[in-house]
């Protein structure tokens, strides 16, 4: 039995969690002075042997990444953290931030130490105010404190770090629509490669990194790799956050090795509300294909996960019991893919157009099954064939739900109408 491993979030619970005394009273910023001497390659090739993967959704390896940056490019380098969460369901690195601010700006200040950057901005989704807030509130503490600025703690090295608040469009979630919208233009997505490890914020080599990848170097540094390859498994080592939402009796944040099952995690989150059945859902946001209660054993790793037909995506674990009406769920996260996309490309932004059209037919019972087959078409059209992510994340939903829930498509158009009754169901009534 996976038990949790409270490590991003042990202090939550704690009133003053979020301010630098607290946050030094239990040791905070010594990872950063241990950091501060070593040689930088060597922090590097300890996040390489730790086999931290990106908790941005994506699970690239984060060392490997701080690896891609050009030696000999006279650029300057630059860390952006990617504070732009978005993704429906997501909602672990807000809390993280507003509970636990100063393990980020450790973790940012370890990690530019290492790649070589003396510029980090923090890029924070725009409508989370109290969160830029939060995070400008503990910079000035860093600053004031000698942990950002010049010569930290002795040590030679300089840091200045800027906290940016986007203006609230889920693409500049994607990292070269962050880079361009940081740089002032319009946030749309940019051809890759060349990656922004080589040409990245003005045109320099620059590391882009979710917020819990960079908030989980401290714990690595204290800790070492063998204390973190110990959790998880061994293609998806440590922790991370789970974040449990829906139809669950104590939804939240539930920070366990990776690796756990959703059955382990229902079991500490109380299970799926009284009365009721696990239908369907997400291991990681809208994005990823919906799961059911075949797979509720499945371990949430990488791999596992993969291996099920979905993705880990962002752990964000969206709970849906016999009450949710599937297509209605469907066609709520596809209004939100066409409201929120980019329209740069041709796919996405008319496909998503369409599948509103026809999923809206479909719920209200005026469909036929031409119109499934429809659905799979425009599918078709955007999986692989789209700009960036977005219009692949956006076919997830679709297919995932027509493959496992086929027949309660065509109970709306024989039936005339949704079966379900909206009021029953507390997420979408
Ligand atoms: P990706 O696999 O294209 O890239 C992942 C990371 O690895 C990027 O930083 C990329 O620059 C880097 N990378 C990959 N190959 C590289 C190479 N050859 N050289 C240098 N760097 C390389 O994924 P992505 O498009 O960045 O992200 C997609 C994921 O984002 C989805 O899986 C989804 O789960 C997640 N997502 C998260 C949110 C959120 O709110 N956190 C929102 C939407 C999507
Ligand atoms: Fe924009 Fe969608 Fe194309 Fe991405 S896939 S570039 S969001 S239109």
């Amino acid at each position: 039995m996976t038990t949790l491993t409270p490590i991003l979030s042990a202090n939550w619970d704690r009133p003053e969690s979020f301010t630098l005394a607290d946050y030094r009273a239990e040791g905070g910023y010594e990872s950063l002075r241990t950091a501060l001497g070593m040689d930088p390659d060597e922090l590097v090739d300890l996040v390489k042997t730790a086999g931290l993967r990106g908790r941005g959704g994506a699970g690239f390896p984060t060392g490997m990444k701080w690896g891609f940056l050009p030696k000999d490019n006279p650029k300057p380098r630059y860390l952006v953290v990617n504070a732009d969460e978005s993704e429906p369901g997501t909602c672990k690195d807000v809390p993280l931030m507003l509970a636990n601010p100063h393990v980020l700006l450790e973790g940012v200040a370890i990690t530019c130490y290492a790649i070589r950057s003396h510029q980090a901005f923090i890029y924070v989704r725009g409508e989370v105010l109290h969160v830029i807030r939060r995070l400008r509130q503990a910079v000035a503490e860093a600053y004031e404190a000698g942990l950002f600025g010049t010569n930290i703690l002795g040590s030679g090295f300089d840091l200045e770090v800027v906290v940016h608040a986007g203006a609230g469009a889920y693409i500049c979630g994607e990292e070269t629509a962050l880079l361009d919208s940081l740089e002032g233009y319009r946030g749309q997505p940019r051809l890759k490669p060349p990656f922004p490890a080589v040409a990245g914020l003005y045109a320099s080599p620059t590391v882009v990194n979710n917020v819990e990848s960079i908030s989980s170097v401290p714990s690595i540094v204290s800790g070492g790799a063998d204390w973190f390859t110990a959790m998880g498994t061994e293609k998806s080592p440590g922790f991370g956050l789970f974040s449990l939402s829906g139809h669950v009796s104590r939804p939240g944040q539930y920070e366990a090795p990776l690796g756990v099952t959703l059955r382990e995690l229902l079991d500490m989150a109380g299970g799926v509300r009284e009365g009721h059945e696990l239908k369907f859902w997400t291991p990681g946001g809208s994005s990823t294909p919906i799961l059911t209660a075949d797979h509720l054993d499945t371990p949430l790793d990488f791999e596992a996960i993969g291996a099920a037909g979905s993705m880990l995506g962002t752990r964000a674990l969206q709970i849906f019991d016999d009450t949710t009406c599937v297509v209605r769920a469907v066609l709520r996260w596809i209004e939100f893919y066409a409201h929120e996309s980019c329209g740069k490309c041709t796919p996405c932004r008319e496909g998503n157009f369409w599948m509103v059209q026809v999923l809206e037919r479909l719920e209200h019972g005026r469909g036929t099954e031409a119109d499934l087959e429809k659905l799979l078409d425009i599918c078709d059209n955007l999986l692989g064939r789209s700009f960036c992510a977005l219009g692949d994340g956006a076919t997830s939903p679709v297919t995932s739900s027509i493959s496992y829930f086929r027949q309660e498509y065509i109970d709306h158009f024989e039936q005339g109408g949704c079966p379900f009754d909206p009021t029953k169901s507390t997420v979408w009534g």
